[in-house]
């Protein structure tokens, strides 16, 4: 059995209540872990320390190339390491193990990505009218909260993790109550590389009262989360009382169009991989197929044949392809969705059970759902339900595929399947979505920007512009010719 403590100011502590709450095996139901419980008095800590050492500019101040050397380091430390993390990743969340060994490097990548570009050329000069030398510089935001969910538990923390300690802010991280496993790995290889105590903490407890407090607290500068849509509205409210900056990478029920000229075999690939990948449990997940009418019956009938040969089951099991739901809360209310959409006239062609065959009933397996002859007001169409069910939309033309793909809250993603390269354009450009393919679905890089349009959040992750959301612009003006400006008579 795990026990999981908090990490403030370079210290692993329990919670001050003594309060610990059970962490679950999604695949068994077993418990694996005892993590500690904290409450707004831990996060009140937390923040105080990621204040002063903030205000003692030790770290702010450390040139950029030391700073990027500790990133480095962690990026080493996380590869040497990397097996073992994805196998604490997949007793956690429950993904296949394939899936939590490619999180692990990309994570790695991702420290790896920020410790360069912290180096690089930055800030802008202006040529102005007066005798000035007008720039701008950039420089932290402060303390910043970091508040992720469990779908990519260390992913999520390192894509906010690495670019905020890059650019030179403190942190108080506050990893998901249901999957703090890989964050408290990480937090040891943050201590074991010497990053200063109080720059990097790491606080657990419920989203309400800790989570809340990174929210809320006026001595935090900065939030950035990623979760559900409602949480982040909450956020936003609680984040106004002292105009915190804020970043929010929030749900999705994005459109994956295939039209009939598409390379079918590789769009019946990627329909899989969009929604079955981790589950579902993907903000980008193409959960709305947009079938164009005339290959519809074909492209269904092949989608339902290799969705079900789809090996649903532990994640640590070799032969695994897709894992359990990452909670019984969570199944429970995949389930409610599933009947909701039989109960709403949603034709069921594939899936729709919990499996409980060879002793899979301990865990929350769901099979690989599909639900055809939907319309567009359906709730399963409309809402985000962060599972493996895939709602498969009709459309006639180019217009109506564009007109149905935006007709969400949301915007975050969005697929085209076509050989028609003028035609992939055209529906891309139309779609009110932060991150689009063409021709593929889901490949993700640090190098570029991950966010969305719309209900889908604010500001983006990753790459130059995730970097820049943990900055702050100073403009700087230099007088060149030092002599009083005579504006007021003497
Ligand atoms: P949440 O958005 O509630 O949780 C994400 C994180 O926010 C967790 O760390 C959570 O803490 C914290 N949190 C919860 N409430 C607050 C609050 N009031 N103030 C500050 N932080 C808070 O996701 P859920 O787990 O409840 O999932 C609900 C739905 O959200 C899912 O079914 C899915 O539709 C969507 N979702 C979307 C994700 C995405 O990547 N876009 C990721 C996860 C969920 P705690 O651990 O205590 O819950």
């Amino acid at each position: 059995m795990l026990h999981l403590k908090m990490y403030i100011n370079g210290e692993w502590v329990d919670a001050q209540s003594g309060k610990t709450r059970e962490i679950v095996n999604p695949a068994s139901g077993e418990v694996i872990a005892l993590a500690a419980e904290g409450d707004v008095e831990d996060a009140r800590h937390a923040i105080q320390v990621a204040r002063q050492a903030f205000d003692s500019g030790e770290w702010a101040e450390l040139p950029a190339a030391e700073r990027a050397r500790y990133l480095f380091a962690i990026a080493d430390k996380l590869e040497a390491r990397a097996e073992e993390i994805a196998r604490l990743e997949t007793l956690d969340n429950g993904k296949p193990l394939r899936e939590s060994r490619f999180d692990v490097a990309d994570a790695a990548g991702c420290f790896r990505y920020y410790a360069g570009l912290v180096t690089k050329p930055d800030g802008q000069t202006y040529h102005v009218a007066d005798p000035v030398q007008a720039m701008v510089v950039r420089e932290p935001v402060g303390v910043c909260g970091l508040i992720v969910p469990w779908n990519y538990p260390l992913l999520m923390a390192v894509w906010k993790i690495a670019p905020a300690l890059a650019a030179g802010n403190t942190i108080v991280f506050k990893p998901s109550e249901v999957t703090p496993v890989t964050a408290r790995t990480l937090f040891e290889i943050i201590e074991e590389v010497g990053i200063p105590k109080g720059v990097a903490n790491m606080v657990m407890g419920p989203g309400p009262t800790v989570g809340h407090e990174l929210a809320a607290s006026h001595l935090v500068d900065k939030i950035s989360f990623t979760g559900g849509t409602a949480t982040g509205r909450s956020i936003m409210t609680a984040a106004a009382g002292n105009i915190k900056k804020i970043s929010l990478e929030l749900g999705g029920k994005s459109p994956n169009i295939v039209f009939a000229d598409a390379d079918f075999d590789t769009a019946v690939d990627y329909a899989l991989f969009g929604i079955f990948a981790n589950q579902g449990q993907v903000c980008s997940a193409g959960s709305r197929l947009l079938l164009e009418e005339s290959i519809h019956d074909r492209f269904v009938e092949r989608l339902v044949e290799r969705a079900k040969q789809i090996r649903v089951g532990a994640g640590d099991d070799p032969e695994t392809e897709m894992g359990p739901l990452v909670s019984q809360a969570h199944m429970e209310k995949v389930l409610r969705y599933i009947e909701l959409g039989k109960a709403e006239g949603a034709r069921l062609v594939c899936g729709g059970n919990r499996l409980a065959a060879n002793g899979l009933d301990k865990g929350y397996f769901v099979e690989p759902t599909i639900f055809v002859d939907t319309t567009p007001d359906m709730r399963i169409v409309q809402e985000e339900i962060f599972g493996p069910v895939l709602a498969v939309q009709k459309f006639t033309d180019e217009e109506d595929a564009i007109r149905l793909a935006n007709n969400t809250v949301y915007g975050l993603a969005g697929g085209v399947f076509t050989q028609d390269g003028a035609k992939a354009m055209r529906v891309i450009k139309k779609l009110r979505a932060g991150i689009t393919w063409i021709n593929c679905y889901h490949p993700t890089y640090n190098e570029a920007p991950w966010g969305g349009y719309k209900q889908s959040g604010i500001g983006r992750g990753l790459g130059t512009f995730g970097f820049d959301e943990f900055t702050e612009v100073k403009q700087i003006n230099i007088n060149l010719q030092v002599q009083p400006i005579g504006w007021f008579a003497k």
